[in-house]
């Protein structure tokens, strides 16, 4: 523009020029305000485009500007090459693969500096009362400019949406883990009294297994009603996960804290001891419940972590005793950690040599010879001590760890197969799969190769596996089953007699062994009708050439009553206990020395 000169002065051609130097700036800066949003550089071809267009801008700018600001100038050459790579790069998509929700900052920003240029431009056209085409094309883009701003208000309304959904479970439509933290969070820092219920529903995994999913997934929506029903005003029930349900409450100036976070835990506990109707069947699905408290007076260490943690130790122990309700007790817990701890713990277990493996003999009933053995498994915890398998697998199942659990297992059953077999001791030794063990169709590659590496033929292994173990997905576990089976391993039926379907799985199984639950072992002489189940369970097992384990054997009378209905195999304390393997052999030197008559 020349110094000094009356816009309106000037030829149109050397106006519209001006105008569209004056606009394409307008157009520089809100890209340039718009990059950083648009993602890293060198991931995203729409970055290039625009900072190649962003290049040619300026040259074309500074181009004019070197020319004197004469005419139409460098900008003529260089600005078209600008405005075709910003259009291309508007209608290149995001590469991003995972949709997320978009990010209307970008745009707004764009959309604003078009309208704030446009109008400039508009008013620049207005003074200088020059041709047509500026305003209208100013016109043009304040209209456009105002429907993007629309479109970014719709987009803002859905992330609004999206945040919301942050926010909230997808099974049940409660608050998720991050909601009831948050929650825990802002009342913590805003220091009110509050009260911390964890809960966790006892049969969930049973239900989930036997049942399947679907049921599972009914069982924890009606679980979150009835909870929900519990609830007081301004109190927050969310589901951190599985079925682990969280409540966040407000406790009155009034209340003495310990007892409102009590009232509101068996308020809770009271809601689940009415059966649910779950596929079919009314299933008692009570829960164990932990609950904390700020307490009376104001810690700061208080905040939701901390919450979380007592009240996890409070329901671990409400768990472990059986009790339902537990209160976090500062001088009673102090001390001890929750389940998560205990996962923790597990983890560190896999890694060193806390897990060992005990020996429960098996005895053929007529020779009375002992032919196997069942390998349990024992975690000796380097505090708390011995932990039983079913405080700590069911733990290891939910949180994925069954897979290096039966890894860790079945190495060292190998291993000690392999030591047995070369100092000349030939038994079978049983190991127990658990429902996660059954999907990984990698397993029968493994065992198949572990069981090479060790020179231990697989008719030395047998895999016993649950009717509920098989239900959770019955076409993958049962290619694995398979595939173990064609290895030449003896694939068992556990706990026989407790499943829904366990005639369908002998038809199609190809299993080689059934065990016979130890409730009817337990009740053989007692109860008329667990004798007619076992006796005739027996015989349909030989009919289809399977070999009969009765487990849970204690006494002599049971032993005799089993070997009178032809039962196979003996397994129970009447024997021995499961046993570590140098007791074992010693079990095995004594009883060689004085075999007792059977
Ligand atoms: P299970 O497979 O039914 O194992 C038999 C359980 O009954 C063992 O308990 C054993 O100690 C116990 N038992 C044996 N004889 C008698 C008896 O005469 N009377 C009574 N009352 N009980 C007897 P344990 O070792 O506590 O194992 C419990 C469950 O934990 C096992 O039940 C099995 O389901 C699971 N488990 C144990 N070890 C492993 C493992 O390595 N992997 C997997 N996946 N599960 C395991
Ligand atoms: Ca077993
Ligand atoms: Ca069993």
């Amino acid at each position: 523009m020349r110094e000094g000169s009356s816009l309106a002065a000037l030829p149109w051609w050397e106006v519209q020029a001006a105008v569209a130097q004056f606009a394409v700036c307008f157009v520089m800066l809100g890209t340039t305000l718009t990059l950083p949003f648009l993602g890293a550089m060198g991931r995203d071809t729409r970055m290039w485009l625009v900072t190649v267009s962003l290049t040619a801008g300026v040259l074309g700018a500074v181009g004019t500007l070197a020319a004197g600001g004469q005419g139409v100038g460098w900008g003529a050459a260089f600005h078209p090459v600008f405005l075709l790579g910003l259009a291309v790069a508007a209608t290149l998509r995001s590469r991003r693969s995972a949709p997320r929700p978009t990010d209307p900052t970008a745009a707004t920003i764009g959309a604003y500096v078009v309208i704030v240029g446009s109008t400039a431009t508009l008013a620049l056209c207005a003074l200088t009362d020059g041709p047509d085409i500026a305003t209208w094309c100013a016109g043009f883009a304040v209209v456009g400019g105002g429907l993007r701003m629309a479109v970014n208000v719709r987009e803002l309304a859905q992330l609004a949406v999206s945040r919301r959904e942050a926010l909230t479970d997808e099974l049940t439509g409660l608050a998720n883990r991050r909601a009831v933290l948050r929650r825990a969070e802002e009342l913590c820092a805003e220091r009110m009294p509050l009260a911390l219920a964890l809960l966790d529903v006892d049969k969930f995994k049973e239900v989930n297994d036997a049942l399947g999913h679907a049921a599972g997934d009914d069982l924890l929506r009606m679980v979150a009603q009835r909870l929900e029903s519990a609830l007081r005003p301004g109190d927050l029930l969310g589901r951190l996960g599985g079925d682990e349900f969280a409540v966040v409450a407000v406790l009155g100036e009034a209340d003495a804290p310990e007892d409102a976070a009590l009232q509101l835990a068996t308020r809770l506990h009271d809601r689940l001891a009415e059966p649910f109707a779950v596929g079919g069947l009314f299933v008692h699905a009570s829960a164990s419940i932990g609950v904390t408290t700020t307490a009376t007076a104001w810690l700061d260490a208080y905040g939701p972590a901390r919450l979380l943690r007592q009240a996890d130790v409070a329901m671990y122990d409400a768990k472990r005793s059986g009790i339902g309700v537990a209160l976090y007790d500062q001088d009673r817990h102090a001390e001890s950690s929750g389940h998560l701890a205990l996962v923790e713990d597990l983890r560190a277990a896999l890694a060193g040599d806390q897990l060992v493996l005990h020996h429960q003999p098996q005895i053929d009933i007529d020779t009375g010879r002992v032919t196997g053995v069942e390998s349990l498994v024992r975690w000796t915890h380097p505090t708390r001590g011995q932990v039983a398998p079913m405080e700590f697998l069911p733990l290891a199942e939910v949180h994925g760890l069954m897979g290096p659990v039966t890894e860790a297992v079945l190495g060292q059953a190998v291993t000690q197969l392999a030591d047995w077999r070369r100092r000349g001791l030939h038994l079978r030794m049983s190991v127990n799969l658990s429902a996660s063990n059954l999907l990984d169709t990698g397993l029968p590659a493994r065992v198949s190769e572990l069981l090479s590496r060790h020179a231990v033929p697989p008719a030395s292994l047998v895999l016993e596996v649950t009717e509920s173990v098989l239900l959770s997905d019955p076409d993958r576990s049962l290619s694995v089953v398979r595939a173990l089976a064609r290895l030449g391993i003896t694939v068992s039926i556990d706990d026989f007699g407790t499943g829904y379907s366990s005639l369908a799985y002998l038809r199609d199984l190809p299993v080689a062994e059934l065990k016979l639950d130890r409730s009817f072992t337990a009740d053989l002489v007692t109860s008329a009708r667990s004798e007619a189940i076992v006796a005739s369970t027996i015989e349909l097992a030989h009919r289809l050439g399977l070999r009969v384990v009765a487990e849970g054997v204690e006494d002599d009378v049971t032993l005799q009553r089993l070997q009178s209905l032809g039962c196979d195999v003996s397994q129970g304390y009447l024997h021995a206990r499961p046993l570590p393997a140098t007791e074992l052999e010693q079990w095995l030197a004594d009883r060689t020395a004085t075999l007792p008559a059977l």
